[in-house]
């Protein structure tokens, strides 16, 4: 008889079923692991003497993983065997495992308040990896040779096994902290957890640490202390890619605003319920060994005080963040927050290391009941490896699909010597050129609308696709090409003013009654340069901190009531006309109707809208595949609404790849 464990696992990743593996090997257990793309099956001889004590034992070294479902097991009388898929040797970025995490507690360890305690199946790897294959020789920790312990570990430490990154206080990374006169380092164990109690206890007394980390420099603040030291800090590090940085109004109010720009720390597990309202599903994957980013309800009146209706939080990620969060709580804090910087922000204290290190971007998850979507980011999805039957090589935001030792790569470009392929995709926003003779530039949506189709196994059938990222664009692919069926109206943000007055009859006296109640807004839309988006027009015409569609994704968060308020999404035939989505916006406003059901109502009408138009495209093209791709998504009233208009065809969403923009170097594969 055979015991027959199964998890429900979605993913490719292996990280946990070798670490399941690695474990039996431990315990001297003889198991087989098999995984697919949605399950990890462990099969053993049901009388084996050492099977209670393999599986009592493993409840402890699994770490909880975001694509870790349900489980189940039962007995089966032949052996059994299934194909396993196998990934090539990729290095992670993903928090210390149970395992590791006890190692860095454990004041007897050689390795205790090491902040780059690792192992084969766990904590921060990519950013030590300059370029494949994945080996210590190709990696910044070439250098560093491994001391005697180190050497008889990994030859002997089940975790450890020829582990490439293999480091401990003895051989590994020297860490110092710098205040503005002295500077200490950290050499042996009772100092590496002297510098982060120093740290912590600087933060809870208001003082400011930019700590680099696996993740990339961090500027750590309590939120609650000295709002000058808040001040100070430039926020056009975190928030880059938007709009704010070319808006400095944005920033000229109070620090408090400042404050909600910045990701909400949780020291520890406890205070989350207290100060955050969330659901289970959201609880578990805040807390996943992927540790992505969440956007969370606040609760409590501290941090509602602080961040609004809805912040930015994150779990302490990596070895570095880890023991801070620690020596923070221990100074009794239980949440603090940072923002990602440049080395050369202004501190009150520096804590840094030499190794150069290539971050990441960071991760945002959503979480709506059981489904789980990423968001946006790099962080835990790349590198992968993905299928490449046409031997193409792709390229889009900075990461590159490119074969490596016979298997497709997707990582960062600078990790990559050389590009063979058939062909090279490039993102047509990208200014790079590869000289290839079979050079192809794609957009956005053909790129994100294959990369779901790819991923479900799709490609050739015809579908009908929804791109929706601050644009909304109706797709149709006919199996071989993707056709922008119906595309939004162009929207130009300057002369904003005549074109809301000429909409309609009676348009020009809502113009003249907003100037009356509104004159600031009125006098900065009437100074709006031409290429925004309508979602930052939109910010800006409620006057929300954030200008762009995740603040008003953040301020529909907060709204716990039923909807019912119908904006305004046309005028002449079935095109969204963003002129009278805003007029309407604006009589609501004029209504006094309150911001957070405004922008859940925004949401709620673009779900409408795309409620109406893909059933009327499915009649005309006869398919009912349905794909949903784009960002703006990501919003609960959105996806909620979609759930009800669209849920009986069960449109297709990536689960692999960010339904934001970086999964279009994945369906450039394909085009
Ligand atoms: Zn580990
Ligand atoms: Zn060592």
């Amino acid at each position: 008889m055979y015991f027959i464990f199964q998890l429900e696992f979605n993913s490719t990743k292996t990280y946990i079923a070798d670490l399941i593996r690695a474990y039996a090997k431990q315990i001297g257990i003889e198991l087989d692991v098999f995984q697919d793309s949605k399950l990890i099956t462990i099969s053993a001889l049901q009388d084996d003497e050492k099977l209670e004590a393999f599986l009592n034992g493993l409840e402890g070294v699994l770490p909880a993983s975001l694509y870790i479902g349900k489980s189940k097991h039962f007995f089966r009388d032949e052996k059994l065997f299934l194909p396993s898929l196998e990934e090539a040797k990729l290095p992670v970025n993903i928090a210390p495992c149970p395992t590791c995490q006890k190692e860095m507690f454990d004041v007897s360890s050689r390795r205790y308040y090491y902040p780059f305690t690792s192992c084969n199946y766990c904590g921060s790897q990519h950013p030590f990896v300059s370029k494949y294959p994945y080996s210590r020789a190709n990696s910044t920790m070439k250098f560093l040779a491994p001391c005697e312990a180190c050497v008889e570990e990994s030859k002997s430490n089940f975790l450890r096994l020829d582990y490439p990154l293999i480091s401990c206080i003895e051989c590994g990374i020297a860490i110092r902290m710098l205040d503005k006169e002295v500077e200490h380092l950290a050499l042996d164990k009772g100092d590496f957890r002297k510098l982060f109690k120093a740290s912590g206890f600087a933060i809870a007394a208001g003082k400011t640490v930019l700590m680099k980390t696996a993740h990339g420099y961090r500027k750590f603040f309590n939120p609650n202390k000295d709002l000058d030291a808040v001040k100070k800090i430039s926020f056009s590090a975190t928030v880059s890619d938007s709009t704010l940085n070319k808006n400095p109004y944005a920033f000229s109010e109070a620090s408090k605003q400042n404050v909600e720009l910045s990701t909400l720390l949780m020291a520890s597990a406890g205070g989350i319920n207290t100060h955050l309202m969330l659901v289970e599903q959201e609880f578990n994957a805040l807390l996943s060994i992927e540790r992505p980013l969440l956007r969370v309800a606040t609760k409590s009146d501290e941090i509602k005080a602080l961040y609004g209706s809805s912040a930015l939080v994150k779990y302490p990620d990596d070895g570095m963040t880890m023991l801070l969060a620690r020596e923070v709580l221990n100074a009794g804090l239980e949440y603090i927050a940072y923002i990602e910087c440049e080395g050369t922000e202004e501190a009150d204290f520096l804590v840094d290391f030499d190794l150069p290190i290539s971050s990441q971007k960071d991760t945002k998850l959503f979480v709506n009941q059981d489904d789980k979507l990423f968001v946006s980011g790099e962080r835990i999805i790349f590198p992968t490896v993905v299928k490449n039957e046409n031997s193409m090589v792709a390229l889009a935001h900075d990461l590159l699909a490119v074969e490596v030792e016979g298997k497709t790569i997707i990582d960062s470009m600078e990790k990559f010597d050389s590009i063979k392929g058939k062909g090279v995709n490039i993102l047509e926003t990208e200014e790079f050129e590869s000289g290839h003779a079979n050079e192809q530039k794609v957009p956005q949506y053909k790129a994100s609308m294959m990369s779901v189709l790819a991923e479900y196994g799709k490609v050739g059938h015809k579908a009908i696709g929804v791109h929706f990222d601050g644009n909304l664009n109706f797709l149709y692919y006919n199996g071989k090409n993707i056709i922008n069926a119906v595309p939004p109206i162009p929207f130009e943000s300057d002369n904003l003013w005549e074109k809301i007055s000429t909409l309609r009859e009676g348009s020009d006296r809502l113009v003249g009654n907003y100037q009356k109640a509104y004159p600031e807004i009125w006098e900065r839309l009437d100074k709006l340069e031409g290429d925004m988006d309508i979602f930052e027009v939109t910010a800006i015409t409620l006057g929300l901190a954030n200008e762009s569609f995740e603040g008003i994704s953040a301020e529909a968060l907060s709204f716990l009531g039923k909807g019912g308020l119908q904006i305004d999404t046309r005028v002449k035939d079935n095109r969204f006309d963003n002129y009278a989505f805003l007029t309407s916006i604006m009589s609501y406003q004029l209504g006094d109707v309150e911001n957070s059901y405004m922008c859940y109502s925004i949401y709620e009408s673009f779900g409408d809208y795309i409620g109406e138009i893909v059933p009327q495209l499915i009649d005309k093209v006869d398919t009912k595949t349905i794909v949903l791709t784009g960002e703006t998504f990501a919003n609960q009233s959105l996806y909620g609404r979609i759930q009800r208009t669209l849920g009986q065809y069960n449109p297709l969403m990536g689960k692999k790849f960010p339904i934001g923009k970086e999964s279009a170097v994945h369906g450039a594969l394909y085009l």
